[in-house]
């Protein structure tokens, strides 16, 4: 009997999972997760991610099987995998999500669409976000995206039918990431994958940690508890952008009937959520740049600020940025804390790579890779765009050079969380822990911390450094090919909210 196989990607989930009700009605399917070594060995991969991966594998699989179902696991290259499988099985149907993650997804995804064509299996592929594949024009592009999040979430099948002949399959082991040659950082403590840590984490923050979202998100010492973390949950498909939409609505609703009938709501609640709720539409208005233009993970935005940094890449700079020894505490407790937990608000990562790009002027490349494997959310699609964003190459969005020093008195004025993640600074008093290397020899004797010796000096001069970048960024961004290629750059890409005086800027 043919079956219909539903392939697992990143869609670790039952709930909303379209490709997965369609296939349970349309007869006996079964589920399969491919570990594909050419992507979990990539420069861009991480034996955190492969972790979050099985932690959600182990729940979808537990989660297939109480409604009667199975997933298969099995490694190896696509689309081969398929092939065995229908040697044995014989595929009717390959039911997937639209996937846009990287060069290597790309590839192989034409690859299994050349052999499906040529056995004749048909692949049916359904959007889970609000990217449009082919998109002719960005304008309107919101309104399709909004809509999609406006359909009704779709529910599990109550059961699957499985097909009679699986007994003959091998159901297949997680796989370990001792079974591949992954790259690993040694991490502390990571989020942990599956459904229902993703349901957990939203319930969470919109009962209770979101409060005051807006105040929060931009310093890491609030934003560890005040952001939704949903990051990891939604990179992995722990659950879809539309659950989360559905859930914010009713919660708007809930906390708007609350004021009206009088009952008492913290004021920030609702501008909290409105925030929220903006911020969530970023994802996919940056997913769409990567699904219109793949090429954005290896080329600049904008092709004429291409040899701008090249061949200037200072291996050491870059080094001592790797290892959050900079001589700023604040890109050092950033860098650490990213060694040990995989997450980092958004400011404190535009300040990284505001840092990198800058100070360092090194190219994006490298320490966007760098990055992808430290994030547990990494998702290219917004990746690359904001990585090329906060590096200054896109041409249209202002350059923004974050200062490692003001935004120690911005967001850690007590220095809470550099204390935390750079322990040779404990004892320095809060006015000098922004640039603990104006602290006298006596100071530093005084507070334990010899600079140099326990904690590094500045590689390189923060105003010197950012004079200099400013400088080179505006002029190159001001030249008339710069400016002819961001308009072309605007009209592919840029989002069409801002009124028309402040495009290109
Ligand atoms: C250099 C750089 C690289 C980044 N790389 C990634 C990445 O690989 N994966 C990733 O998910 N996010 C990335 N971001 C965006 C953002 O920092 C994270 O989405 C956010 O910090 C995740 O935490 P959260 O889920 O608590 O976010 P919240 O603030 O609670 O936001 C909720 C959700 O909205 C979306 N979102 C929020 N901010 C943005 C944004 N600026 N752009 C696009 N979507 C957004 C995300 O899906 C996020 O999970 C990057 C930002 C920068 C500056």
């Amino acid at each position: 009997m043919a079956i219909q196989l539903v392939w697992f990607k990143r869609d670790l989930r039952i709930n909303d999972h379209a490709p997965l009700a369609l296939a349970a009605r349309t007869g006996p399917c079964i589920g399969l997760y491919v570990y594909e070594h050419e992507l979990i060995e990539a420069e861009d991969c991480d034996a955190a991610h492969l972790r979050f991966v099985n932690e959600s594998l182990a729940e979808l699989r537990s989660n297939l099987r109480r409604l009667g179902g199975e997933l298969i696991l099995r490694s190896g290259r696509l689309p081969d995998v398929f092939e065995q499988i229908h040697e044995q099985l014989v595929i009717s149907k390959i039911w997937a999500h639209e996937e846009t993650f990287n060069h290597i997804s790309y590839q192989r995804d034409r690859r299994v669409r050349r052999w499906a064509k040529k056995s004749g299996i048909p692949v049916e592929e359904i959007p889970q976000f609000g990217v449009v594949r082919r998109l002719e024009d960005r304008d309107g592009w919101s309104r399709q995206c909004a809509g999609r999040m406006k359909q009704d979430v779709v529910l599990p099948p109550k059961k699957i039918t499985l097909p009679p002949r699986l007994k003959s399959l091998p159901q297949g082991e997680i796989h370990r990431s001792s079974q591949f040659k992954v790259r690993s950082f040694r991490r502390g403590e990571v989020q942990t994958g599956g459904e229902q840590n993703a349901l957990d984490c939203l319930g969470s923050f919109l009962h209770s940690r979101g409060v005051n979202y807006r105040a929060d998100m931009s310093s890491p010492v609030t934003g560890e508890q005040g952001c939704s973390r949903l990051s990891p949950c939604i990179a992995y498909g722990n659950i879809s952008m539309r659950t989360i939409n559905h859930h914010l609505n009713a919660r708007v609703a809930e906390l708007k009937e609350a004021k009206k009938s009088g009952v008492k709501v913290e004021p920030t609640w609702l501008k909290s959520l409105s925030s929220f709720r903006s911020r969530l539409s970023w994802h996919c208005h940056f997913m769409q740049k990567m699904e219109d233009e793949p090429t954005i993970e290896f080329e600049n935005f904008n092709r004429a600020y291409d040899g701008l940094r090249e061949s200037k890449f200072n291996g050491e700079y870059y080094q001592a940025w790797c290892d959050g020894r900079t001589g700023y505490p604040m890109v050092d407790a950033c860098m650490r804390a990213l060694h040990q937990t995989g997450w980092i608000n958004f400011r404190m990562r535009a300040m990284l790579v505001s840092f990198a790009s800058y100070h360092l002027w090194l190219h994006w490349r490298q320490p966007a890779l760098y990055l992808a494997r430290l994030f547990l959310d990494y998702e290219p699609g917004i990746h690359y765009s904001q990585i090329q964003m906060q590096s200054g190459v896109t041409g249209i969005n202002a350059i923004r050079i974050y200062s490692p020093i003001k935004q120690v008195a911005d967001q850690d004025p007590q220095g809470l969380f550099i204390r935390r993640y750079v322990p040779e600074l404990l004892d320095v008093p809060d006015k000098h822990l922004a640039e603990p290397h104006k602290m006298t020899g006596m100071e530093q004797s005084f507070y334990g911390c010899q600079i140099g010796t326990d904690y590094p000096a500045p590689i390189v001069d923060h105003k010197s450094r950012y004079r200099l970048a400013r400088d080179r960024m505006h002029a190159h961004k001001g030249l008339p090919e710069t400016r002819a290629i961001s308009a072309e750059v605007y009209k592919k890409h840029g989002s069409r909210k801002r009124p028309a005086h402040q495009r290109n800027r």
